[in-house]
């Protein structure tokens, strides 16, 4: 039986050398005449040398495979890329940081091993080392999404997990170009069992992820796996066409059945409704572009990567 470790990397130089020894640990403890382990590092367009990192460990050992992207496709890319690569019947995904503990893979390859799971994954039950407004934000996206969504994130979920071949099969024939793996994941279903470990700061180098970005990809996966904002227009328009309606009936009694017709020129509630009416539009307007600009970028069809190299299986 073959097991893949799928490593997106992107600028790891210093934490690649640190992940390859953990991971050779485990494939020392784990490693047997059935078990066999492959290496898969994706890098993403680094600007710095994690090409050659890869290189020299892919000369030295025969089980590293890789593949280089043209540019930075981003994660997601690169982990579908890993998954397209990876031939084992166990295909698990991890960071280059660290912060998913490769120590945590043989009691998740035991787990599958059961046969009473398909996917075994990760969650981090403490969000300690990062900024707590980072942590108040990420706990409202989960909120969030789950009550617009029909499938279940789970808080703290992160991409690192064990999946069985027909687990991994699935995910790939979702070959939508925007891809938010956090609601694949989800959405393709099967048999999870989840792992929580507390959370664990980088081995070396730095996030690549800003605030801005980690908001933009909120965005991204509300849209990704839910229709419901669009119907959020809908409700909101009949609200305040009922609101004007009532209002209307109320203004029409006055004048025609109370006869009062000394009403102060109403400026600034009319400057109220106004503002408050186009924003509404915008917004609608705005929540429509979001799921059109997905439709035409979609609607291209240009692959999720372009690798520049990769090494020969
Ligand atoms: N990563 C990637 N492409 C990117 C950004 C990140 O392949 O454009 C990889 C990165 O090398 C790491 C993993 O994705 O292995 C997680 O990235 P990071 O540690 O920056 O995210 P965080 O753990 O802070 O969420
Ligand atoms: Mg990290």
């Amino acid at each position: 039986m073959l097991i893949s470790l799928i490593v997106p990397c992107y600028n790891e130089e210093e934490s690649l050398p640190i992940l390859y020894d953990a991971l050779c640990e485990v494939r020392r403890s784990e490693e047997s005449d059935e078990k066999v382990f492959e290496f898969i590092f994706v890098n993403d367009g680094s600007r710095d040398k994690t090409a050659d990192v890869i290189r020299s460990l892919a000369e030295q050992d025969k089980a590293v495979k890789y593949v280089f992207f043209s540019r930075n496709f981003g994660k997601e890319a690169a982990m579908y890329a890993g998954m397209e690569k990876a031939k084992g019947d166990y295909v698990a995904i991890l960071d280059a940081d660290m912060q998913d503990p490769p120590s945590l893979i043989p009691q998740m390859i035991k787990d599958l091993d059961s046969g009473e799971y398909d996917i075994v994954a990760a969650r981090r039950v403490t969000r300690k080392g990062e900024p707590k407004i980072r942590s108040f934000f990420a706990r409202a996206f989960y909120k969030l999404i789950n009550r617009m969504c029909d499938i279940e994130i789970a808080d703290g979920a992160r991409d690192f997990r064990l999946m069985r071949r027909d687990v991994v099969d699935s995910i790939l024939s979702l070959n939508e170009r925007q891809r938010f793996s956090k609601g694949i994941f989800a959405w393709v279903g099967f048999r999870t069992k989840w792992v929580e470990h507390e959370n664990v700061e980088r081995a070396a180098g730095e996030t690549k992820w800003s605030f801005w970005k980690l908001f933009r990809y909120a965005i991204d996966g509300i849209v990704a796996f839910t229709t419901a904002p669009l119907r959020l227009a809908t409700y909101m328009g009949f609200f305040f066409a009922l609101l004007g309606f009532i209002y209307l009936v109320y203004y029409f009694i006055r004048a025609i059945i109370l006869q009062i017709y000394n009403e102060v020129p109403g400026y600034p509630s009319l400057l109220c409704f106004l503002l408050f009416i186009g924003g509404l539009i915008l917004m609608c307007l705005g929540i429509l572009g979001e799921y059109i600009g997905r439709i035409y970028i979609e609607s291209k069809a240009r692959p999720i990567y372009i690798a520049s190299e990769e090494s020969k299986d």
